[in-house]
């Protein structure tokens, strides 16, 4: 299996290069699976985008932490911490940088361990798109070029399908393929060695660290909450827990609106009837039905 991982910003096409390059793939007789992962999505946000190609059915699933090829889109990633764009490249990772700097200066500036390559993708795009920031093309040829197994045809053809579903058609789509013919013949194709996929192992399965449920619900009685302002006293319904189907999941707690649940000492859902407004959903979601609907009579 090979992995390419692009680096890039919001609004730089990155997504779109791992479509073109997984297409591309596809087209050449690769299994292709591709896909992006956003943080808080806006334009200049540093963004991840993945492409995964192989000979059998793509089995693995996530982010791709040890690529093969690895694409960066914008040279002032390199020292943001929170993009690490060199987190998890070996010896044997190609690097991709889209520099106005040589390969030579890059690799003593940055400590690298191989020569990157490098072109001045901004200078390329701004001839033939008339616009330096719109990468996919430029990124993806350059994928393809340093995978060596894509050739020229099958890299034109995933541009048009890919350009074309995204509406783009006529000159755009030709000044693309412009641009990915000059990048296909600046860069020299690779050989790459395909890696074996990893045995799935409990200790290669990331550990994620959870808060206590609890922890993260909003509760009305919390601090900075008006206590003693009944809002829920004009209830058509109420709901009441049936403790004996009540298998403390927790899912009304988490679902309330309101925050008009707690728990109990028993780990078992408390209705705080001063403030449920009788909304239900509560009962909607429980999914051992273990809460009924009501009918509210007002006592004194
Ligand atoms: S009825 Fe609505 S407000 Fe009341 S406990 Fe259920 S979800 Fe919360
Ligand atoms: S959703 Fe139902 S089963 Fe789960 S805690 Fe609430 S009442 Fe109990």
């Amino acid at each position: 299996m090979f992995r390419i991982r692009f680096h890039g910003r919001g609004g730089q096409g990155i997504k779109t290069a791992s479509q073109i390059l997984g297409t591309a793939g596809f087209l050449s007789g690769y299994q292709a699976q591709d896909f992006p992962l956003y943080g808080a999505e806006r334009r200049g946000a540093p963004i991840v985008a993945f492409t995964r190609l192989a000979n059998e059915s793509i089995l693995e699933r996530g982010a791709i932490s040890r690529p093969d090829v690895l694409l960066i889109g914008d040279e002032t990633l390199i020292e943001d911490p929170i993009a690490a764009p060199f987190a998890g490249a070996e010896a044997t990772t190609r690097i991709f940088i889209n520099s106005t700097h040589d390969a030579k200066a890059l690799k003593e500036h940055f400590h690298l361990l191989s020569l990157p390559v490098a072109v001045d993708l901004m200078e390329l795009c701004l001839r033939h798109l008339k616009k330096g920031n719109i990468l996919s093309t430029a990124l993806a040829a350059a994928g393809a070029r340093m995978l060596g197994f894509i050739d020229r045809p099958k890299l034109q053809e995933a541009i048009e399908i890919e350009l074309e579903q995204q509406g783009f058609e006529g000159e755009v789509v030709q000044k693309n393929l412009e641009l990915a013919d000059e990048i296909f013949d600046a860069i020299s194709p690779s050989s790459l060695m395909e890696r074996e996929e990893e045995p799935l192992s409990p200790a290669n399965l990331a550990k994620v660290e959870q808060e206590e449920g609890a922890s993260g619900m909003p509760l009305i009685l919390h601090p900075a909450n008006m206590a003693l302002r009944k809002t829920g006293n004009w209830r058509v319904n109420r709901p009441e827990i049936d403790y004996e189907h009540c298998n403390a999941c927790w899912i009304c707690f988490a679902r309330c609106p309101d925050g008009a649940m707690g728990i109990g000492p028993d780990g078992k859902p408390r209705i705080d009837y001063d403030h449920c407004k009788g909304c239900l959903i509560c009962a909607e979601e429980c999914p051992s039905h273990a809460i009924k609907v009501v009918r509210e009579v007002t006592s004194w």
